[in-house]
């Protein structure tokens, strides 16, 4: 990522969060020769993992490497990278945007790609923090067959009910829910039949945190004193869109199992004319391929907008007369000498 001057000051398209969507749709429109800016502040969502899995063809790449080469191809074609943030982005008035950079600069876009991710906002338990993406995980597609056959706990998560632990009883034999003072009376009976089912142990009581040793999560620990060995531990993190500039724009959102997310049609487009948005920014499932084809549909989609807006102006200017029919055989004739 560049911290070079910006090219120009006007761009076809700005997208604002260089992670893997906002990428993707930045490496479509370089190839279809949009001018584009990427301007991206650096904190892709999986940054703490070392390793990315379930990308096909490149599945235990380290994240950061896979961002690097996408970078790198998107930057072939001619698009702009920039670390930096987008602070707001405004209606200029004629459909499209001035977008501010927290370095004080001024860009102006035709259209915005707002692929911002989300924030992971974790339990408070002590431990959960410090582990986060090495034995702390949260994803049983993303880490669940690198922790096959080890102790898993997992933390019980109102929203989520019993769903992780009975996902990560397909991993491992040796599953407890920790219900961390939730009462038993919450979990409803069916909810119990399934956990004997998935041979899942349930352990009561308040938790005081995780036992780390030699840098490795060891044990989950009760505030009564007893601990529970463990090397690994699932929680549901609450998981909260960057959506600021989504919001302050006028977008709509919708419902998800993990709280309201904009809405978005299938090619990206928000309710707001001109702005895209795409990835985990969108809702919180979106995985690396999932946020890789949703980048791709809103470039694609983009670029269709911004050529059909360009064309439709282009015929009415011919049709108000700005092309004499002398002006526009002119034309005809120097194209054809060109061929
Ligand atoms: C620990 C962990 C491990 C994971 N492992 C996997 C895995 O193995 N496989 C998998 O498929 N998924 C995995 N995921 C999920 C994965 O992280 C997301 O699917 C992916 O990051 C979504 O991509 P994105 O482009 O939507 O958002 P992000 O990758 O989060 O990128 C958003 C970018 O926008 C930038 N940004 C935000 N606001 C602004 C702003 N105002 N101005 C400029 N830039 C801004 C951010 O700094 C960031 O760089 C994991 C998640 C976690 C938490």
């Amino acid at each position: 990522m560049n911290n070079r001057q910006r090219a120009r000051d006007a761009y076809d398209v700005v997208v604002v969060g260089g992670g893997t969507a906002g990428l993707a749709a930045a490496l479509v429109l370089g190839r279809s020769r949009r001018s584009v800016l990427v301007v991206d502040a650096g904190e892709p969502r999986n940054a703490p993992a070392a390793h990315m899995h379930g990308y096909p063809s490149r599945d235990g790449m380290p994240p950061a490497e896979f961002l690097a080469e996408v970078r790198r191809e998107t930057e072939a074609y001619g698009v702009e990278l920039v670390r930096d943030r987008v602070a707001a982005a405004e209606p200029d008035g004629s459909g499209e945007f001035r977008v501010l950079l927290a370095d004080g600069g001024q860009v102006h876009a035709r259209r915005l790609v707002v692929a911002t991710g989300l924030v992971d906002e974790l339990p408070g338990l002590p431990g959960v923090a410090e582990r986060w993406g090495k034995d702390v995980i949260h994803c049983p597609y993303c880490h669940g067959w690198e922790v096959r056959d080890q102790a898993i706990g997992v933390l019980y998560a109102k929203a989520f009910g019993i769903h992780q632990a009975l996902l990560f009883s397909q991993l491992s034999d040796d599953v407890t829910l920790f219900l961390d003072g939730a009462a038993e009376d919450d979990l409803p009976d069916a909810d119990w039949q399934m956990l004997a089912a998935a041979g899942v142990s349930v352990i009561g009581g308040k938790l005081d945190g995780l036992v780390v040793r030699d840098d490795a999560l060891s044990a989950v620990r009760l505030a009564d004193g007893r601990e529970f060995a463990r090397s690994v531990f699932v929680v549901a993190p609450r998981m909260v869109p960057r959506d600021g500039l989504l919001t302050a724009l006028g977008a709509r959102t919708k419902e998800t199992p993990a709280g309201p997310f904009t809405d978005v049609d299938p090619m990206g487009q928000t309710s707001v004319p001109g702005v895209y948005a795409a990835g985990n920014a969108t809702g919180p499932a979106e995985q690396v391929v999932n946020a890789a084809s949703a980048g791709y549909r809103a470039g694609a989609a983009l670029h269709a907008d911004l050529l059909h807006t360009d064309l439709e102006r282009a015929a009415e200017r011919r049709r108000a007369g700005v092309f004499s029919p002398e002006g526009e055989r002119a034309v005809a004739r120097a194209r054809a000498r060109r061929v």
